[in-house]
C-alpha cells in the first residue's frame, strides 16, 4: 500500500518535485517510528536533530492516517485515480493550490454550531472492532511552541504537501477566540466612541484605522494588523467567552470567528499552539464535555522540550492586579468619566434604568477601594519579609477585602444586563459578570490554597505608574496531569524535539565511567532496536519521560545529519574566573573583556546568550557604545525590543551582536553566515529560589532523589543542547560556540554539558 516512503524515500513524490532532494535516513526512520506509533495508538517521544526534516516525518504520516480510504483505493488503482504530476513534474494540484487549504463549502453549511457552543466531545465508540480509530472519526492536531515554526508548518510545509500528494485533505490553523474582530462588537464600540464615552481621543484614531483594515482583511485576525493595535481598543472589540449572541447576531453569516470554528470542524489537519492546546485540554479536564478544539486521535506535540514549563503555566492561576484595575476601568473611570457603564447610562435621560447604571457606577468605585487596599496588603506582605522570593506556604495571608465588594458587582451588573432588552447591550454585561466569577473563585482558590500539590507565590510587576501585584500558582508536578488528561486519553501522542535527551554521569541508572570520556568521543546518535528499547535509549529519555508523564511511551533518538566536525568548533574559556574572597568585579570585568575579544574573533555575526538580566544589562552598559564605535549593529534585550524585531535587524548585517536572555537560547532561527558565534556567558541553570524551582526540588527531596542529579542538571543541560542549537541550522552554516562558564573546566558535571554536544572540533583558551 502507498506509505510515507513514497513520498519522503529517493524515488518518492519529493524527490521527484525538487532538483535539488537529499535523501535523509533518519528522516525515513523518524517517519516509520510515527507511522508505527500512530498505526500500533501508542505514544511515541522522539528527538531528531537539527536538519532532520522533522516536519515532514511526522506530517506525512499523519496525513496519510487521516485519508487512509483515499490512500486504500489509490494502492489497488493508482491509474483509476487522480495523480497530479504532469510530464514535467509539476502538479495540477501545485499550479492551481490555494495558500490555505480550505474546507469544503458543503461540509461548512452543515455546520451549526454558534461560537459561544464548545464543541461536544463525541460519545460515538471511537475505535471499530479491529481497535482501529474509523477513517471519519480521524484527526491530527499539531501543536508548537513558536510563532515561527507555526507559520513554516501552516504556510510552507502543509501547503507544498498538500499540493503533491494524491489525496485531498483540509488542513487549518486553530487561534483562540480573541485573536479574532468581532463585528458586533466593533460596531458597538465604533458608535461609543462617536459619542465620546469609550475612549480617550487617540484610541479613537485606532478605531478608524481598523475600520479600513476590515474592509478587505483576510480572516479577521489580529496578526494580520501591522502594528498590533493598541490593547485597550482591541479588548473592547474582539471575540470574548461569553459575549456572542450566536444565531441571534446580526453578523453571524459573516463573523469570521464562527468562520474560523468551521474550518476547525471540517479541518482532518489542525495546527495549534501550546498554550491554545492546554487551554483546550483544561476544558476537556473539567467534566462539562466541552472542548475547544474538535476531537483528534493524534496529537504531535512539536518543541517538545517545552512541555513541562508550558503544561506548568497553563495549569495553575494567575490573576493579576493590573487585570482587576482594568476590568474596573473598563466599566467605569472615574477620572475620565468614560466606560461601559457611562455609555449605558447615558442612552437614558432618567428614570430606574438610569439609576441601575449608575448605582454599578459606584459599586466600581467601591471595588476600586477595596482592590486597591487587598493588593496594598499583599505588597506590604511582601515588605515584611525582605528577601523572599514571594512563596506563599499559609492559607488566608491576608483579610480578603475584595470579595465582598466583586459579589455587590457581579448583583450590579445581573441588574443592569437584566433591565436591558437588547440582547447586543445586555451581552456586554453578561460577559463582564462572568469575569468577575472567574475573579472571585481566581481570589478565593489561591487564598485557601485549594489545589494540593500546587505551589502559591507573589509576584511583583512594573506597571505604568507603580508596582503592580501578580497571584500566581502552578502544579508542581506536572506529570499526573498530563497522564491523566492527555496519554491516557489521546491515542498517540508524539512528542517530538532536537533535545529531548540527557545523560549525567551521575544518573540513577548510568554507568559509572560515563563522566570519564572526552566530549569527541562519544556516539552521538543513540540507536535503537526496531522493536525494543535499549537500556541507554531508556536512560536518555528517563529525565523528559518522568517530568511530563509519558512512561509508558515508546523512545527514539535520531541524530543530524550535519557534519558537526567540519561544521563546528567549541571553545572553552579556562582561565577567567579568579579565586578567592571579593573577587566578583573583577572576575565580571574579565567575563566581559573575554566576550568583546570573542566578538572580534568573528568580527560579530554572535549571539551572547545570558542566564541574568541584571548581569545582561551591565555587559551591555560595558560593551554596548564600544561595539557601535566599532560599526556593530548591537542589539541587546535589555532595550526592550520585540525578540522577532531584534532577530530581523540581526539578520541584516554580517557584523550584527546580540545580547539576549531566556527567550533568545531556543525557537530562534537564523541560518546562514549572519550567525558564525554563539557565547554561552554561563550555563543555563534555573534560579533555585524561583518558588515553583525551589518547590520542584523540595518534591525530589521528598521522593529520596538528589534534586541537582535529578531535575536542576538535566534541565539545565537541555537548554544549554538548545542554545547551541542556534548556531548549525543548514548543512553549509560553519561557526563556533563559545563557553564563558568556568564550571566546564572546575566541576565534574562540566562533561555532562559538554557529552550533550554533537561530535565537533575543539579547542582551549588560557586566560591570565
Ligand atoms: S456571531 Fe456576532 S457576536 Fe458572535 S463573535 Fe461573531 S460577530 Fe461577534
Amino acid at each position: 500500500m502507498f506509505n510515507y516512503r513514497d513520498v519522503l524515500g529517493p524515488d518518492g513524490l519529493i524527490a521527484r518535485r525538487r532538483a535539488n532532494y537529499e535523501r535523509r535516513d533518519a528522516q525515513l526512520a523518524m517517519a516509520a517510528e510515527v507511522d508505527a506509533a500512530i498505526r500500533d495508538r501508542r505514544s511515541l517521544a522522539i528527538e531528531a536533530g537539527t536538519g532532520v526534516g522533522k516536519s515532514f516525518a511526522y506530517l506525512v504520516p499523519a496525513i496519510l492516517h487521516v485519508v487512509e480510504d483515499q490512500v486504500r483505493d489509490f494502492s489497488e488503482d493508482p491509474d483509476g485515480a487522480y495523480f497530479p504530476f504532469d510530464a514535467e513534474g509539476e502538479s495540477d494540484a501545485e499550479k492551481t493550490a490555494p495558500d490555505v487549504p480550505a474546507p469544503s463549502p458543503d461540509a461548512a453549511e452543515e455546520y451549526s454550531e454558534d461560537a459561544d457552543e464548545p464543541f461536544r466531545v463525541e460519545s460515538e465508540e471511537s475505535v471499530n472492532a479491529d481497535g482501529v480509530t474509523p477513517v471519519e472519526m480521524r484527526r491530527v492536531v499539531v501543536s508548537t511552541h513558536t510563532i515561527s515554526l507555526q507559520e513554516q508548518l501552516f504556510e510552507k510545509d502543509i501547503p507544498f504537501l498538500n499540493a503533491i500528494l494524491p489525496f485531498e485533505f483540509t488542513a487549518a490553523l486553530a487561534k483562540g477566540r480573541s485573536n479574532y474582530v468581532c463585528r458586533r462588537r466593533f460596531h458597538n464600540a465604533a458608535k461609543a466612541a462617536s459619542t465620546g464615552t469609550l475612549f480617550e481621543t487617540d484610541l479613537q484614531k485606532e478605531l478608524t484605522r481598523i475600520a479600513n483594515w476590515l474592509d478587505d482583511c483576510r480572516d479577521g485576525s489580529k496578526s494580520e494588523l501591522n502594528p498590533t493595535p493598541a490593547g485597550e481598543v482591541w479588548n473592547e472589540i474582539c471575540c470574548e467567552r461569553g459575549n456572542c449572541l450566536g444565531r441571534n447576531c446580526k453578523y453571524h453569516d459573516e463573523c469570521f470567528y464562527i468562520r474560523a470554528r468551521k474550518r476547525l470542524e471540517t479541518a482532518k489537519l489542525i495546527v495549534v499552539n501550546h498554550a491554545l492546546l492546554f487551554s483546550d485540554l483544561a476544558i476537556r479536564g473539567d467534566g462539562n464535555g466541552g472542548s475547544i478544539l474538535p476531537n483528534y486521535d493524534v496529537l504531535v506535540f512539536d518543541e517538545a522540550h517545552t512541555m513541562e514549563q508550558v503544561a506548568a503555566e497553563h495549569m495553575g492561576l494567575e490573576l493579576t492586579q493590573s487585570s482587576v484595575d482594568y476590568l474596573l476601568t473598563r466599566l467605569y473611570n472615574d477620572r475620565t468619566n468614560k466606560g461601559l457603564l457611562v455609555d449605558e447610562a447615558s442612552q437614558f435621560k432618567i428614570g430606574l434604568d438610569r439609576e441601575i447604571f449608575i448605582d454599578a457606577e459606584k459599586t466600581v468605585d467601591d471595588c476600586r477601594l477595596r482592590a486597591d487596599a487587598f493588593f496594598s496588603d499583599l505588597n506590604d506582605w511582601l515588605d515584611a519579609r525582605p528577601g523572599s522570593n514571594g512563596r506563599v506556604m499559609e492559607k488566608n495571608i491576608i483579610p480578603n477585602r475584595l470579595s465582598a465588594g466583586l459579589v455587590s458587582l457581579r448583583e450590579q451588573l445581573r441588574r443592569c444586563a437584566d433591565s436591558l432588552d437588547d440582547l447586543n447591550r445586555r451581552a456586554e454585561y453578561v460577559s463582564a459578570c462572568g469575569r468577575v466569577d472567574a475573579y472571585l473563585l481566581a481570589i478565593n482558590s489561591w487564598l485557601e490554597q485549594s489545589q494540593d500539590g500546587f505551589v502559591y507565590w507573589l509576584e511583583r510587576a512594573s506597571g505604568r505608574k507603580s508596582v503592580r501585584i501578580e497571584m500566581r500558582s502552578a502544579p508542581i508536578d506536572v506529570a499526573p496531569i498530563l497522564r491523566a488528561q492527555l496519554f491516557n486519553v489521546v491515542p498517540t501522542v508524539i512528542a517530538a524535539s532536537a533535545t529531548l535527551t540527557t545523560r549525567t554521569h551521575g544518573s540513577k541508572k548510568s554507568g559509572s565511567d560515563r563522566g570519564q570520556t572526552p566530549p569527541s568521543d562519544e556516539p552521538r546518535a543513540i540507536a535503537a532496536e526496531p522493536d525494543k528499547e535499549t537500556p541507554e535509549t531508556r536512560e536518555a529519555f528517563e529525565f523528559f519521560r518522568s517530568r511530563v508523564g509519558m512512561t509508558g511511551s515508546r523512545a527514539r533518538a535520531l541524530g543530524s545529519p550535519f557534519n558537526y566536525r567540519e561544521q563546528m568548533t567549541l571553545v572553552l574559556a579556562q582561565g577567567l574566573e579568579l579565586e578567592g574572597p571579593n573577587r566578583e568585579e573583577e572576575n565580571e570585568r574579565r567575563l566581559f573583556a573575554a566576550l568583546q575579544s570573542y566578538i572580534e574573533e568573528t568580527e560579530g555575526g554572535v549571539f551572547a546568550l545570558f542566564t541574568n538580566a541584571s548581569q545582561m544589562r551591565r555587559a551591555t552598559d560595558a560593551l554596548g557604545r564600544l561595539l557601535a564605535r566599532e560599526n556593530y549593529p548591537f542589539f541587546s534585550q535589555s532595550d526592550g525590543a520585540p525578540r522577532q524585531r531584534m532577530v530581523q535587524m540581526f539578520k541584516e548585517s554580517s557584523r550584527s551582536v546580540l545580547f539576549g536572555v531566556d527567550s533568545f537560547w531556543q525557537g530562534v532561527d537564523v541560518p546562514g553566515s549572519a550567525l558564525r558565534n554563539v557565547i554561552i556567558v554561563k550555563f543555563p541553570f534555573l534560579a533555585p529560589e524561583q518558588p515553583l524551582v525551589q518547590a520542584r526540588i523540595e518534591r525530589v527531596k521528598e521522593q529520596g532523589g538528589n534534586p541537582f542529579r535529578d531535575y536542576q542538571l538535566p534541565t539545565a543541560i537541555l537548554k544549554f543542547k538548545q542554545g547551541v542549537g542556534r548556531l548549525i541550522r543548514t548543512k553549509s552554516d560553519v561557526g563556533q560556540v563559545v563557553v564563558l562558564d568556568e564550571r566546564v573546566h572546575r566541576k565534574s558535571y562540566g562533561r555532562d554539558f559538554l557529552r550533550a554536544l554533537p561530535d565537533c572540533k575543539l579547542r582551549v583558551d588560557v586566560f591570565n
